[in-house]
């Protein structure tokens, strides 16, 4: 049980992420998220170090799609300046928004990474769909209210993943 919520990979922030790594695990597609992966919560304010770090998983042969709980037209905003597609309108951590994402990728689970801020939509959803999960610390304290009460859950979780020694920050 506790396996479907314990990240395969638990890093500070998408910009520590080892793209060398992930070739030798022959993963080739990144499933991301937005809210406090990529941008602060509900921000569109896409800065050149994002889109860098975008382009250079582009220029390494990654191919990307977002997959997001948030409204379609923000999600569609910030996908386009990225120049990368999206998937938003099925919930995470249901297996669907996986699935669509790896259809539009044309990749399969196994060669395909899903990367969020949150336990139980992103790695929850990423583990059952048989995918490379990996965990970011959130970008911001912002959020949904609802995510906010969630939070106090994950942290135990974390907590006792920690203590048991299944995840370490930072540690490839
Ligand atoms: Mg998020």
């Amino acid at each position: 049980m506790l396996e479907l919520f314990c990240p395969d990979l638990y890093i500070e922030n998408i910009y520590k992420l080892d793209l060398n790594y992930l070739k030798k695990k022959n993963i080739r597609g990144i499933l991301i998220d937005i809210d406090n992966t990529l941008l602060p919560w509900n921000s569109a304010d896409i800065d050149n170090k994002l889109i860098n770090w975008v382009n250079l998983c582009k220029e390494e042969g990654f191919l990307l799609c977002i997959i997001s709980n948030n409204t379609a037209s923000r999600i569609r905003v910030c996908a386009n300046k990225l120049g990368i597609p999206a998937v938003s309108g099925h919930y995470k951590p249901l297996k669907r928004a996986f699935k669509e994402g790896l259809n539009i990728l044309g990749t399969k689970p196994e060669e395909t990474a899903a990367i969020g801020d949150q336990i139980f939509t992103d790695i929850l959803g990423a583990k059952r769909s048989g995918l490379f999960a990996i965990l970011v610390k959130p970008i911001g304290d912002k959020e949904f209210f609802g995510t906010k009460i969630i939070r106090k859950f994950e942290g135990l979780i974390l907590k006792y993943m920690e203590r048991k020694n299944l995840i370490f920050l930072n540690r490839y």
